[in-house]
C-alpha cells in the first residue's frame, strides 16, 4: 500500500483536533488512532537490546516486571563485533519478538557517541566512532524494520550524558557536530530509513532538541532526506508550538490535552501552523498504517537465546593473554572465584532493561563445559568495602591451582541511565580481592563484566583479561566457550580504554555547569585525540587479541582511491576471525584533522592456513571534512594514507595516494585557533570561540534566575514553599524496583517542572505550573 498517499487521504478527513490528538501518546506506551477513519492506536516500547513491554495491567512508568523477551548483550558489546550481519540478525530477532507482541515500533537503537568514559548510559550506546556507530545501527534498523516493525534512532542529538540531561545545553562547535555526533545518524538515516528518530533531552545552540529546528527539519530532514516521524523523548517537549513548527511530529508520553489544545489554537490562527500540523499529522498516521499492516507471529526462544549467545561470543574481547593462559584445559585444576561467576551482571540499568527469558551462570556453563573447579565468593554482594573472611576463602580456594578465573567489574549501582559515574574504578571489594589472589597466584584470568571502561590497577599482576560486557542472558556460555577454547575469540574495542581518566579529551569539560557543557576537544573524540596528543591508552580502539595469529599482505589501491583490498591469512593452528580495519590519514592537512579516521572494517573467518582477499569500496567523501564556512562535506587537495590493521595502533599495511579535492577553501584555523593543531597542550578559551563563532555561553545558571516550567524540581526543593509543596511527595516518590533507587532520584533532581507532570500529574500538570511558577517567584521576591 503507498501508506504515504493513503495518510494524505484520510489526514484531509480529520478535523482538527483529531489531528493535534495525534501528535500526542494516548499513554506511556500507546500513539491514538482514530476510530471513525478505521486508524487503530499502537503501542511503542523500550528496547535496545530486547523488548522491554510493560504489562497491559501495567502500562504506566512503573518499572514493574515487563513480559519475558530475550536480552541481547548491550550494544556497548555488541559494537565490538564490527559484525554488520549480527547487528541485523539481532534486529530481526527482537523485530519478531515485537510483532510476537503486538509492538509497532521499537525504541531504540541508542547511537549516541561515547565522548566520556564516565557517561552512565555508555553501555546503551554503541562506540565512539560514527562511522562504526552508523553502520551498526543501519544493519539493525534494517533487521527490526524486515520484521515489519519500526525503530527509533535515539537520542538525536548531542546527549552524550547523563548529568542533567533534561535541561543541559551542549556547546560544540559545528565541525564536531557534523563530523562526530551527527554523522553516525545521517548514515543510518540515509542507508536504513528508520520509521522514527527521537529527540533528545537536551538543547543545542541555545535551543531544545525538540524545538531545534535547524536540526529536526533542516538537517534531518531536508538534507538527510528523513521522511519518517520524529517523536520526543519523554518529557523532553519545552514549548509544543514551538515544537510542531520545528519539526516534532510526537509528544510523548501522552496524553497531553493542554498542549494538544495549544496546537488547535495555532493551527486554526496560522495557515503555516495548519500545514506543519497536517504534516505532523501525516506523519504519525503513516506510522499508524505501516505498523496495522505487521501480522502477529509467534518466535522461537530457544533460537533466540542462541543467538544472544553467538552475539555474545562474535563480540567478546581478550585483552590480555600472557603466556597463553587461554584457552584453559579442561582437565586443569581450577579456581572459580566472584560473585558474578553466579549471579551475572549482564545488563544495564534505565529503560533498557530487560525480564530475560533465562539467564545462564558463568559457573553453570563451564561445569556443563566439562571444567571442574572450587569456586568461591570473593566479595560481598552488595557493599564495595572489601570482606576480609570472603577474600581469605577465595585465597584459599586460589592456592596451588592451575588457573584461577576471577569474575569481577562494575556492578549495577555505579552506571546507569539517569546519572554519570565518577570515575573509573571497580569496588575496592574486587581490586583488593584481585591484588590478594595475585599473592598467591600466578596464573589468574580477570573476567570483567561492565558496560563502559575501567581502571586496572593490578593489570601487571594477572596474565589473562577478559572482557565480557554486559553479555545478556546467554553471555556466560559464550564467555565460558571462549574460556575453554571452543571460540576463538574475535571482538575488538570499539572505544579506547586510557591509562587514567584524566588522559580523556572531556577531561575537565565533563559534565559541564548547570547550564551548559562545553565539548571543547571539538572532533578529538576518543582515539581520534589520544592519536593527536600521542597519548598512551592502556587499549586502543579496535585492539582485541586472538587464539590465532593473521598475516596481512599485497595491499591493492585502484580507482583512485576507491577501492582497497589485501590478503589475510591464519598462520595459527586454530580457526579464528580477523576484523580489518581501514583509516584513512591525510598527510599535511591545512584544516586540523585527527591522525586518522576509521572508513572500513570487514570480520573475515579463517580455518588455519587460509587466506582471504579482504575489500573494500569507498567514496570520494570518505575523504571529506565537514567545511563550515561553505556548509558542505569537502576534500582538501593533498597526500593520503590509506591504512589496513588490526587495530587503530597496529596498522599492518599502507599505501599512499594523491587525492585531487575540490577548489574551496576550508577555514584555516592555524592563526584562529591554536590549540586545535596542538590537541595535546589544551584548549585556550579564544581557541575555543574562535571555533564556536560567539561566545562561549555560561557555564551556570545565576542563583537567581526567575523559576519557570524548566526550572527543575532540585532548584525548586530548595525554596520554602517548593519544599512544602512536594518535598513530602516527592521523597515518597520512587521507583518501585531497589536497582532503579538511584536512577529515580538523580533523574528526579535534573528533572525540570514542566517534565514533572509525567510523576506528579496532580501537583505538576501543565494546569497547574503557571499558578505555582508565580507563587514561587512572588516568594523570592519577598525574600
Ligand atoms: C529515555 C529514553 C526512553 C524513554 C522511555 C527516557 O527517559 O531517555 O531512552 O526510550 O525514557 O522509557
Amino acid at each position: 500500500m503507498d501508506y504515504k498517499r493513503k495518510a494524505e487521504e484520510l489526514v484531509a478527513l480529520m478535523t482538527v483536533e483529531e489531528k493535534a490528538g495525534l501528535c500526542s501518546g494516548a499513554s506511556s506506551w500507546y500513539l491514538k488512532g482514530v476510530p471513525r477513519l478505521g486508524l487503530s492506536p499502537v503501542m511503542v516500547t523500550d528496547g535496545p537490546h530486547g523488548l522491554r513491554k510493560q504489562n497491559e495491567s501495567d502500562l504506566g512508568l512503573s518499572q514493574k516486571k515487563t513480559v519475558p523477551a530475550t536480552c541481547f548483550p548491550t550494544a556497548s558489546l555488541t559494537s565490538c563485533s564490527f559484525d554488520r550481519e549480527l547487528l541485523r540478525e539481532i534486529g530481526q530477532a527482537i523485530g519478531e519478538e515485537c510483532r510476537a507482541e503486538g509492538v509497532a515500533v521499537l525504541i531504540g537503537p541508542g547511537m549516541n557517541i561515547k565522548r566520556s568514559p564516565l557517561c552512565g548510559r555508555n553501555f546503551e550506546y554503541f562506540c565512539e566512532d560514527p562511522m562504526l556507530s552508523g553502520e551498526l545501527a543501519a544493519a539493525f534498523t534494517e533487521g527490526v524494520q524486515s520484521r515489519g516493525v519500526g525503530v527509533s534512532l535515539k537520542h538525536f542529538a548531542m546527549n552524550n550524558q547523563e548529568t542533567r540531561r533534561l535541561i543541559i545545553e551542549s556547546t560544540a562547535d559545528e565541525r564536531a557536530m557534523r563530523e562526530i555526533y551527527l554523522s553516525g545518524f545521517e548514515r543510518a538515516v540515509r542507508k536504513a530509513s528508520p520509521w522514527t528518530v527521537m529527540c533528545s533531552y537536551n538543547k543545542i545552540s541555545g535551543e531544545y532538541a525538540s524545538e531545534n529546528k535547524k536540526l529536526l527539519t533542516d538537517i534531518l530532514r531536508s538534507e538527510w532526506g528523513f521522511d519518517g516521524l520524529v517523536m520526543s523523548d519523554w518529557g523532553a517537549v519545552s514549548d509544543r508550538v514551538s515544537a510542531l513548527r520545528a519539526g516534532l511530529d510526537l509528544e510523548m508520553p501522552g496524553p497531553c490535552p493542554v498542549n494538544d489544545a495549544r496546537l488547535v489554537s495555532a493551527a486554526q490562527d496560522s495557515a503555516d501552523d495548519m500545514a506543519a500540523l497536517d504534516k505532523a499529522a501525516r506523519n504519525v498516521t503513516r506510522l499508524l498504517l505501516r505498523a496495522a499492516a505487521a501480522q502477529k507471529r509467534g518466535y522461537d526462544a530457544g533460537a533466540h537465546h542462541a543467538l544472544a549467545r553467538r552475539a555474545a561470543a562474535e563480540s567478546i574481547v581478550l585483552l590480555k593473554n600472557d603466556g597463553g593462559l587461554l584457552p584453559a584445559k579442561t582437565g586443569v585444576n581450577a579456581a572459580v572465584i566472584g560473585h558474578f561467576a553466579l549471579q551475572p551482571r549482564y545488563q544495564g540499568s534505565g529503560s533498557s532493561r530487560i525480564n530475560p527469558t533465562r539467564l545462564d551462570t558463568a559457573g553453570e556453563e563451564l561445569r556443563k563445559l566439562g571444567l571442574r573447579f572450587e569456586y568461591s565468593q570473593g566479595y560481598p554482594e552488595a557493599s564495595d568495602s572489601p570482606d576480609p573472611a570472603l577474600i581469605a576463602q577465595a585465597v584459599q580456594a586460589a592456592r596451588g591451582k592451575d588457573i584461577v578465573i576471577v569474575f569481577a567489574g562494575l556492578p549495577d549501582s555505579y552506571e546507569s541511565e539517569g546519572f554519570d559515574r565518577t570515575s573509573l574504578s571497580l569496588p575496592e571489594s574486587h581490586n583488593m580481592l584481585i591484588e590478594a589472589l595475585a599473592e598467591v597466584s600466578d596464573n589468574i584470568c580477570v573476567v570483567l563484566s561492565g558496560g563502559g571502561v575501567m581502571q586496572l590497577p593490578w593489570y601487571d599482576k594477572v596474565k589473562a583479561i577478559l572482557y565480557i560486557g554486559l553479555s545478556g542472558q546467554a553471555g556466560a556460555g559464550a564467555a565460558a566457550d571462549i574460556l575453554l577454547g571452543n571460540i576463538c575469540p574475535s571482538g575488538k574495542l570499539s572505544e579506547t580504554w586510557p591509562l587514567r581518566l584524566e588522559d580523556n579529551p572531556s577531561f575537565g569539560f565533563f559534565p559541564g555547569g548547570t547550564r551548559t557543557v562545553e565539548y571543547r576537544e571539538s572532533i578529538y573524540v576518543g582515539y581520534r585525540y589520544y592519536d593527536a596528543a600521542d597519548r598512551a591508552p592502556r587499549f586502543p580502539f579496535g585492539y582485541g587479541l586472538s587464539y590465532t595469529e593473521f598475516e596481512y599482505s599485497d595491499i591493492n589501491v585502484e580507482d583512485g582511491g576507491l577501492f582497497v583490498s589485501c590478503l589475510v591469512k591464519n598462520t595459527g593452528s586454530t580457526a579464528g576471525s580477523e576484523i580489518v580495519q581501514l583509516y584513512i590519514s591525510e598527510k599535511d592537512p591545512v584544516i586540523f584533522k585527527a591522525p586518522q579516521e576509521l572508513k572500513g572494517f570487514q570480520k573475515v573467518r579463517l580455518e588455519p592456513g587460509e587466506t582471504a582477499k579482504v575489500c573494500f569500496s569507498l567514496s570520494h567523501n570518505d575523504f571529506s571534512y565537514y567545511n563550515v564556512r561553505e556548509g558542505f562535506w569537502h576534500v582538501e587537495d593533498g597526500e593520503y594514507e590509506i591504512r589496513l590493521g588490526s587495530s587503530s595502533r597496529d596498522i599492518r599495511l599502507r599505501h599512499t595516494l594523491h587525492i585531487k579535492g575540490s577548489p574551496a577553501p576550508g577555514p584555516d584555523c592555524r592563526r584562529t585557533a591554536p590549540g586545535y593543531y596542538n590537541i595535546a597542550g589544551g584548549v585556550s578559551d579564544r581557541d575555543f570561540e574562535a571555533l564556536l563563532g560567539r561566545a562561549v555561553p555560561p557555564g551556570d545558571r545565576p542563583d537567581d534566575e526567575p523559576f519557570s516550567a524548566n526550572s527543575t524540581l532540585g532548584e525548586v526543593l530548595k525554596t520554602p514553599y517548593g519544599a512544602e509543596l512536594l518535598g513530602e511527595r516527592l521523597s515518597t516518590a520512587r521507583s518501585d524496583a531497589p536497582e532503579f533507587f538511584a536512577m529515580f532520584a538523580a533523574m528526579m533532581n535534573d528533572m525540570p517542572l514542566r517534565s514533572a507532570a509525567m510523576f506528579a500529574p496532580d501537583l505538576l500538570s501543565a494546569e497547574k505550573l503557571p499558578a505555582l511558577i508565580n507563587k514561587l517567584n512572588a516568594q523570592r521576591q519577598a525574600e
